[in-house]
């Protein structure tokens, strides 16, 4: 089929580089210039991994191409999903100009033939209504011609489209797997015709020709229902690490290991291992935006949403304690010098939007502290965006010359592999907090050094 991705982002991106690999003919389209030549001399934008092998390879085969022209996207393709961002706005609400621009821009380059337009972007409830409308508008939107003098022109041929709603579920760090080994794909359609040539587009995965592989369960609903089935999922999974860092925070108190807490409490399978681990909370471009949309929503409808609130709460405070435990430890905070393991908001990402480990280390430096930061793939430049005067070390263990004190924020794997010998030699202080309880606690206290996690 002709696919036009609009919005060549982390899930823009990893969706049309996807849907080229099963065949389909894809376009993928972005409004950041520079962004679009990258990709056409083969340059990825974000680090995934997987993903520049796809991308190369849906290039090769004539399958992928990359454009900054919409009128182009939307002439090439039957169905054209719109995966722009909708970051939150101060209030949390979401932003949701770039969808409206899009919407609009989609519908004065409709023809009359049919599209299928997907909403991909996490929008709330009520948004499919609002893009027809906004498609709507846009194929209206009057073409002034030299030939009527200016005068309000009719398109040729009524614009022939259905929206339909198809929330993405993928996760930074595993995306291109996860495309392709969703748990399920939800489609909000109201129209037969636009949910069949969802079914069709979807075929590999819904109704696979290889023996041996199970199709993807195909949950197809309205159009509200898809789009707060996204929302409540995000809201689920943020709750659930809030609630065991809640409980991580009474352990502490009582003298209990939140570890051994979550081991046995994840055994039972109506609860279940993942998204239990205690730590320095959640970030990211979703959970944060996402959890505050649906407050919001609730806001609108007059209703308090009471529990979602406190799990925004318990995760705002978690990052606190991150400062309270240096403060516990070194008691002057002033003039020392942190070292931080981990800048992405988890490991094998390079986003750092709302990543608890920038929120930490710009505390710290308003506390007076120089901070010293480690990351295997977020750059200096990246971080310098949003923490300007965050120092960037070279190695993990470089990050410890001088530093009075190391806090593990992100649980990449290579840390707790590395030689805690030679961290134990190279950190001049004593302390170690372990943000995400990923070090060997005993390990750590057996160099003689102080091990502080999280709930244990
Ligand atoms: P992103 O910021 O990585 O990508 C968005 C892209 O849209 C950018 O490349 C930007 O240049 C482009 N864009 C903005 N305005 C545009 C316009 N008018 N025309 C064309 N392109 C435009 O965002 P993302 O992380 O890919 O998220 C996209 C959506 O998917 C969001 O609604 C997000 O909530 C949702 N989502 C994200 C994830 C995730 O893990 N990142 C997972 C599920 C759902």
């Amino acid at each position: 089929m002709k696919v036009g991705v609009i919005g060549t982002g982390y899930v823009g991106l990893v969706t049309g580089a996807c849907l080229a690999r099963v065949g389909h003919r894809v376009r993928c389209m972005d409004n950041d210039t520079a962004k679009v030549e990258r990709l056409q001399r083969g340059m990825m934008p974000i680090y995934e991994p997987g993903l520049e092998e796809l991308v190369r390879q849906g290039v090769g085969e004539g399958l992928l191409e990359f454009t900054d022209a919409l009128a182009a996207v939307v002439e090439h393709a039957e169905v054209l999903f719109i995966t722009v961002g909708t970051p939150s706005r101060p209030d949390g609400s979401p932003d949701l100009s770039a969808v409206r621009a899009v919407a609009r821009s989609i519908g004065q380059h409709l023809d009359g033939r049919y599209r299928v337009i997907v909403n991909k972007s996490t929008v709330p409830v009520g948004s499919g209504n609002w893009v027809r409308m906004l498609v709507e508008d846009g194929a209206r939107k009057t073409v002034p011609t030299l030939t009527d003098g200016g005068s309000p022109g009719v398109q040729a041929g009524e614009p022939d489209f259905n929206v339909v709603s198809n929330p993405e579920f993928l996760r930074e760090g595993s995306a291109v797997w996860d495309t392709f080994h969703p748990d399920r794909i939800v489609i909000g359609a109201e129209s037969g015709r636009a949910e069949q040539v969802m079914r069709e587009l979807y075929r590999h995965w819904v109704s696979p020709d290889e023996p041996g592989r199970e199709p993807v369960p195909l949950v197809v609903t309205d159009l509200a229902s898809a789009e707060m089935i996204k929302y409540a999922a995000n809201a689920f999974l943020a709750t659930k690490i809030s609630f065991i860092n809640e409980i991580a925070n009474i352990c502490e108190r009582v003298g209990a290991d939140v570890s051994r807490v979550a081991q046995a409490i994840g055994l039972d399978k109506r609860i279940g291992h993942q998204f239990l681990n205690a730590g320095a909370g959640w970030g990211g471009s979703c959970f944060p935006k996402d959890v505050s949309a649906l407050v919001s929503t609730g806001q609108e409808y007059g209703y308090e949403c009471a529990l979602l609130k406190a799990t925004l709460s318990v995760n705002d405070t978690q990052r606190k304690r991150i400062i309270e435990k240096l403060q516990r430890e070194l008691r002057i905070l002033k003039g020392r010098t942190i070292a931080i393991w981990g800048l992405a908001f988890k490991p094998h990402t390079d986003d750092i939007r709302s990543a608890p480990a920038l929120e930490v280390a710009n505390q710290l430096l308003n506390l007076g502290c120089r901070v010293v930061a480690h990351d295997p793939v977020v750059t200096a430049a990246q971080a310098h965006t949003q923490v300007p005067d965050l120092q960037i070390a070279d190695s993990a263990l470089g990050a410890l010359d001088q530093a009075d004190a190391l806090v593990v924020m992100t649980e990449w794997p290579e840390y707790p592999a590395l030689d805690l010998g030679e961290v134990g030699r190279r950190l001049r202080g004593r302390v170690i907090i372990d943000g995400r309880n990923c070090l060997k606690r005993e390990m750590v206290q057996e160099l003689g050094l102080v091990y502080v996690g999280i709930g244990r």
